[in-house]
């Protein structure tokens, strides 16, 4: 088997300008097709991914046998000089090529991902509500008030959710974005995000699991202080209380605190996670299937996370394909903890993107049987958007 074509769609969504996934579609000579998400749908980047994919299907795509994934992985890494350094860029297209092979291989065997993986070892996928901060609804909103908080957790937790995520952090008393949180919190600020995480609680009860999102906003200092109100709350992990650029940050902050945290959003392949398992510095790894290498170098994250103990929750932020992968992923992991599904995954501008819309029932998800992802693009919106096209 061969490919033939690779196509690439730049998502514009007229309803939500600043989101655009990465998706690229890859087509044999036996006609079968196989689909990947790069992982920049958010902030800055995507179009360099959507171009990297271009490039790197010119080099070496065309022609190629999709089963050999792990040649053509190396060969990526090798031949495009950028993968020997790192970034988001260079490994969101590999990622998204590689998830697309998965995608034709299963089709081809007739079996779903996840038994190429090794197989279910999670039935049912425990889930939770993401981002609350932005609302939980039908649009995506900043949320100032304490009172707005429970509110959005109410919400999520009729929907049949047992666990939260929420940045109480993200926006200030105006509701303005807060990217630079690195001083001192002074008293009236760490109010304001206690009075939120408060309302939570009080809204959800003890039994519903919160936990804490900080975007790397945050200094070891803050973190620390911050970190003191989640343990009253009784949180359950602290997400990127630091940056990634010095891990020793996160080997300090983990050290002080005794809420368990959680990291690895923009980290890449095992190189990436080394410094943060080998220092025991994180208790759970969100590798990002979209970021990380796609599933040839994710299973390998996850299996070396193991040997920590360190649990797993693939990190998604996405399109439709990106919630697919990751649960064929999650399911076939022995080190599986929860599986995220952010506020934009249950949107109508999202959603219309793929012929199948993944959800979770009452905070669960099963994973797709189908052969392959189990999932297809729908060409009547994705053709909407830019696409390039290589054969
Ligand atoms: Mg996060």
């Amino acid at each position: 088997m061969k490919i033939t074509q690779i196509e690439i769609f730049d998502i514009e969504c007229p309803k939500r300008p600043k989101w655009h996934p990465v998706f690229v579609r890859i087509t044999t000579d036996e006609g079968l097709t196989g689909v990947g998400e790069a992982g920049l749908a958010y902030d800055w980047g995507h179009s360099a991914a959507a171009h990297m994919i271009k490039e790197i299907a010119q080099a070496i795509l065309l022609g190629f046998d999709p089963f050999k994934t792990e040649l053509l992985w190396t060969r990526m890494l090798r031949e495009s000089f950028w993968g020997l350094g790192g970034g988001p860029v260079i490994y969101a297209a590999m990622s998204a090529i590689d998830t697309a092979l998965w995608d034709i291989k299963g089709k081809a065997l007739g079996v779903p991902v996840y038994q190429l993986l090794g197989g279910k070892t999670t039935q049912r996928l425990r889930t939770y509500a993401s981002q609350l901060q932005f609302d939980w609804g039908s649009e995506v909103k900043p949320l100032i008030h304490p009172a707005d908080y429970a509110r959005a957790a109410e919400k999520a937790v009729h929907e049949g959710y047992d666990c939260v995520k929420v940045n109480p952090m993200f926006y200030d008393k105006d509701g303005n974005t807060q990217f630079n949180l690195t001083t001192i919190f002074k008293q009236a600020e760490l109010r304001l995000y206690r009075d939120r995480l408060s309302a939570i609680r009080t809204a959800v009860g003890p039994d519903v699991d919160i936990l804490i999102e900080c975007h790397s906003l945050l200094s070891p200092t803050t973190a620390i202080q911050f970190a003191e109100v989640a343990e009253a709350y009784h949180c359950m992990f602290y997400e990127e209380p630091v940056n990634y650029l010095n891990p020793a940050l996160h080997q300090h902050v983990a050290q002080k605190i005794k809420i368990p945290t959680a990291a690895g959003e923009r980290l890449y392949t095992r190189n990436g996670m080394r410094p943060y398992l080998e220092t025991q510095s994180v208790a759970v790894l969100q590798p990002d299937i979209g970021l990380c290498g796609g599933f040839t170098e994710t299973k390998k994250v996850c299996d070396y996370a193991d040997l920590y103990n360190v649990m797993i929750q693939a990190h998604v932020c996405g399109g439709p394909i990106a919630t697919q992968a990751a649960l064929h992923l999650e399911s076939a992991i022995p080190n599986f903890l929860i599986h995220e599904h952010h506020c934009y995954a249950t949107k109508v501008w999202n959603r219309e993107l793929c012929m199948q819309d993944p959800q979770p029932i009452k905070g669960y998800f099963e994973v797709s049987d189908a052969p392959g992802l189990g999932i297809e693009l729908n060409d009547a919106v994705v053709k909407r958007s830019p696409m390039m096209s290589v054969k």
